[in-house]
């Protein structure tokens, strides 16, 4: 069944400051609520308006970058493959931040996976794991297959414990939220 209306927190655009596509000029679009409720989560995603797919891709493309990156929340709650479709007949590379608990679209470009405590990842391809560095037992990501294995401080506070990590496990990459580090949104 296809979605009519998909709840958008914002729609906005910048430059991705995490991961693999750190520095990509991308549309980013926020879709509103998550499934999970994790205690550090510094997302403001609750509120949100109706939008149609129209709406959607008509804001999309008063911006000129290729890249458009579906997040939240949790995107995973509020697309479908007529939405996917819609974007690439745009012309747009389609990326999704999820926690990795909902099935998805086959034809997503670009899958970022955060897997979180208390959410089952139901996913079956995976392009760049992303872990937020928080002391925790590492060997929880074992099971996950990933073609990139991105390592992350938590807030820029605990950088040197992530590098030193890094260098003792070097399948992972340092990620930086350098949006932050930077001031942009
Ligand atoms: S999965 Fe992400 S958006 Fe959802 S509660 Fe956790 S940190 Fe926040």
């Amino acid at each position: 069944m296809w979605l009519s209306m998909r709840k958008i927190n914002e729609i906005f655009y910048s430059l991705q400051g995490e991961g693999f596509h750190t520095g990509v000029p991308a549309v980013f679009v926020r879709f509103s609520g998550c499934n999970l409720k994790c205690s550090f989560c510094d997302t403001r995603h609750e509120e949100g308006r109706l939008m149609s797919d129209e709406e959607i891709v008509e804001e999309i493309n008063k911006y000129p970058a290729k890249t458009v990156i579906l997040t939240g929340g949790e995107p995973g709650l509020w697309i479908d493959e007529q939405l996917i479709q819609l974007l690439h007949r745009a012309d747009k590379y389609v990326c999704i931040e999820t926690n990795g608990t909902q099935p998805l679209p086959v034809d997503i470009d670009w899958i970022t996976c955060s897997p979180k405590q208390g959410g089952t990842v139901v996913l079956t391809r995976i392009d760049e794991l992303k872990v937020v560095y928080q002391n925790q037992d590492m060997s929880i990501y074992d099971c996950f297959s990933a073609t990139h294995y991105f390592l992350q401080p938590c807030s820029c506070k605990n950088t040197a414990e992530v590098v030193s990590y890094i260098l003792a496990h070097p399948k992972w990459r340092l990620s930086l939220q350098t949006h932050k580090l930077i001031d942009i949104q």
